[in-house]
């Protein structure tokens, strides 16, 4: 019998442990020093070389979207429909031949509808004309809830950091294989959110916002936990604060990126 208690306290005692609100990481205990970091910190110090990301070849596949998707952008409709800029003004992103395209220095397109969990599906295509090496080659980005980005980048023979790779969880997760098209082919990009849940705090995560993506049909995210928004410097665990259903933003980073078959199923 004692042992049947003793396990019984165990067992309840798991489980409010389980049940916990997840502890982003705090300064260290007892130190009244004033905290530099991540003030000090530069954007090297959160750039990952090695081993660079394993090359494949993705098969080719096209997605069309099902009767419950909300189509946001198929080349057809006004783009100022669903779309406008950070300041609610319209786009000064163009639409040519049915295509979505970045103009430089015109700032992030976002959707006028804010969403939380969902299904995306969207294309991209970086230029043909290879301009540029690195971060500056066919850079934009799909930023889920305007705050987790999806590296969109013409990751074809162009080396980077690893986590700053197209698919990448920006700094925080590289792809699992690199299934890049070449520059001037379309590209497709699966996504499937989880929007984060938060504690009574503004800046705790009670659970993680979680994310899996397939880049031209290729598992390249498998369902990881994101630490916290995207950052270029820093720490995101000190960047969380809580927040509620958000817009979809693709990310200005001056070159000319072309979006089109835009859809998107709310869960
Ligand atoms: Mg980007």
């Amino acid at each position: 019998m004692k042992k049947l208690i003793i396990l019984s306290l165990s067992l309840l005692t798991g489980a409010f442990t389980f049940g916990q609100p997840q502890q982003r990481p705090g300064p260290p205990a007892g130190g009244t020093q004033k905290q530099e970091f991540p003030a000090r910190m530069t954007p090297p110090m959160t750039e990952i070389m090695e081993p660079e990301v394993k090359v494949i070849q993705p098969g080719d596949q096209t997605a069309m979207p099902p009767s419950d998707a909300i189509i946001l952008f198929d080349g057809t409709a006004d783009i100022n429909l669903e779309w406008q800029d950070s300041r609610g003004n319209p786009t000064k992103w163009i639409v040519q031949d049915g295509v979505l395209v970045c103009v430089k220095g015109s700032g992030v397109i976002q959707t006028k509808r804010r969403f939380n969990d969902f299904q995306l599906h969207i294309e991209w295509k970086a230029p043909a004309e290879v301009i540029g090496d690195g971060q500056g080659r066919g850079n934009s980005g799909v930023y889920l809830q305007g705050l987790y980005e999806i590296q969109v980048l013409d990751s074809y023979n162009n080396k980077t950091y690893r986590n700053g790779q197209a698919g990448k969880l920006y700094k925080q997760y590289a792809p699992l294989v690199n299934a890049n098209r070449k520059p001037g082919e379309w590209q497709s990009y699966d996504i499937i959110y989880t929007a984060p849940r938060f504690a009574n705090d503004t800046t705790t995560y009670f659970t993680p916002p979680r994310v899996t993506v397939l880049h031209n049909g290729v598992l390249i995210q498998n369902n990881v936990s994101l630490r916290g928004p995207t950052l270029y410097i820093g720490m995101p665990e000190y960047s969380v604060k809580k927040h509620g259903a958000e817009p979809l933003v693709l990310q200005d980073h001056g070159n000319p990126v072309a979006y089109r078959n835009i859809w998107i199923r709310e869960l």
